[in-house]
């Protein structure tokens, strides 16, 4: 079944813009064609394995250029933008939701190297990233306070000309192939916006541990907790500034993350209604099919319903990013609709399977599982809900009372990644 992504961009790009749609529809059967090739081979294997870090995906996904699809040319990246970034993600996370989980968490954690970052830091790492010899973590999640980020409890203590890291970062997504981890840790006072900084650690710091953290879907993707014993890190591994470090970690999860998951959900989505009208296209009913059926008819219908206003939200809000507009309200809500109008498409598809949706040798029943994965990366709904609540009705009470939460009037995160764009 074509993607109908081909057709949306037509959409939102028109006139001159003619051409670059072309292109992107062009990138749409490129991922198709490399994601048959080289990752279909692949699934059945990592799926076998159950939970594991698979390298294999690494290096099949390093030879085609797309961990640095948001990388400017001067550093060697494609440079393609989030609209490209979405298809490429959607479309390797419609054959593999692994691979496409995989590649977007080094995404993720090139952002704040590539905005944040020092020109030395961006001249030494970003052409390593783009050429996929060298694959980076986000690591900002909390093993205690989770979601809340100022409240983080990794700590730094100076140390000669550099900072000495404690604690734990649980599931970084990569954790277990990645060259190199974005750790934010707490410089400052709790509460203090600015009491977070983000460092870049490197694979091999002594002090530093992964722990495995097998999950019960995603197989092949690790999302494993890093534990940081006295690691040593020089100051010339400060990601920005001192201080910067919740708009690092805002920067990777708003900008970059609501999208990212958006994108492979989409992707799983995607199959979900392939495998679907698969299956009741071929079991036998009466004198027809399944399909054949009008309420069978009307859960196809359901799914593919979903599936459009997903991608209208996703991709719009790529669009938005792509054109440096204040677009967070839009990020949030493309993460909260792929998430519920997948979470509704699963549901469809297990009413069509029947007891076949239990069974491990059929694919919807894995397909459900890695789609579970997506609800908390980047947010869970009720987060997305709480920042679309803000949006309308400013930070509530209780958070405006208390010290350090204040929150005068700030840009949007979207706002500041398309400043720091036309810097870089
Ligand atoms: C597959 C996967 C990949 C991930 N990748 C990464 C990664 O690469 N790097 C990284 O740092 N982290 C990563 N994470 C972690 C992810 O970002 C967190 O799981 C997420 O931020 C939620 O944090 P938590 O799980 O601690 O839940 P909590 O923060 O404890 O929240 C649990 C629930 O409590 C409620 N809740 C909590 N706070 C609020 C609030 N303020 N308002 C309303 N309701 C609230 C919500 O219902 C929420 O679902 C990943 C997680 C998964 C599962």
């Amino acid at each position: 079944m074509p993607t109908a992504s081909a057709s949306l961009f037509r959409l939102f790009l028109t006139g001159e813009h003619a051409r670059l749609c072309e292109e992107q529809a062009r990138l749409c059967e490129e991922v198709e064609t490399f994601a048959e090739a080289n990752l279909a081979p692949l699934t059945a294997g990592m799926e076998a394995r159950g939970p594991h870090t698979d390298h294999k995906v690494r290096t099949v996904l390093s030879t085609t250029g797309w961990l640095g699809v948001l990388i400017g040319a001067k550093w060697g990246g494609l440079d393609l933008g989030h609209v490209a970034k979405t298809l490429i993600l959607a479309g390797l996370s419609r054959r593999s939701p692994a691979a496409g989980a995989i590649l977007q968490a080094s995404i993720l954690g090139a952002a704040p190297i590539a905005e944040y970052g020092s020109e030395e830091m961006r001249r030494t790492w970003l052409p390593e990233i783009a050429a996929g010899r060298c694959w980076p973590t986000i690591a900002v999640t909390d093993p205690q306070q989770g979601s809340h980020i100022l409240g983080m409890t990794a700590t730094t203590r100076r140390s000669g000309q550099g900072y000495v890291l404690d604690g734990e970062k649980v599931f970084v997504g990569n954790a277990g192939i990645a060259d190199v981890h974005c750790v934010i840790a707490r410089t400052g006072s709790p509460g203090d916006e600015r009491s977070l900084t983000a460092f870049l650690v490197e694979r091999d710091s002594a002090g530093l541990d992964i722990v495995r953290r097998p999950a019960n879907g995603l197989f092949g993707f690790s999302i494993d907790t890093l534990r940081l014993t006295g690691v040593h890190v020089p100051t010339s591994h400060i990601i920005g500034r001192v201080g910067d470090g919740l708009a690092v970690a805002q920067l990777a999860s708003v900008v970059y993350g609501r999208l990212n998951l958006a994108a492979v959900a989409l992707g799983i989505h995607q199959r979900l209604l392939d495998e679907t009208a698969r299956w009741v296209s071929a079991r036998p009913r009466y004198d027809g099919h399944l399909s054949d059926l009008e309420t069978v008819r009307h859960h196809i219908a359901e799914m593919k319903h979903h599936l459009m206003a997903t991608e209208l939200a996703v991709y719009g809000a790529a669009q938005l990013l792509d054109q440096g507009q204040s677009c967070d309200p839009w990020l949030y809500h493309a993460k909260l609709t792929a998430h519920r109008a997948g979470a509704a498409a699963s549901e469809h598809a297990k009413q069509l399977f029947g007891g076949y949706a239990a069974c491990l040798d059929t694919p919807i029943e894995q397909l459900r599982r890695d789609f579970d994965l997506i609800h908390a990366p980047a947010g869970p709904d009720d987060l997305q809900l709480k920042r679309l609540a803000e949006t309308v009705l400013g930070p509530d009470r209780s958070r405006r009372a208390r010290p350090g939460h204040s929150r005068q009037h700030r840009s949007e995160w979207s706002t500041q990644h398309a400043l720091h764009r036309r810097t870089t």
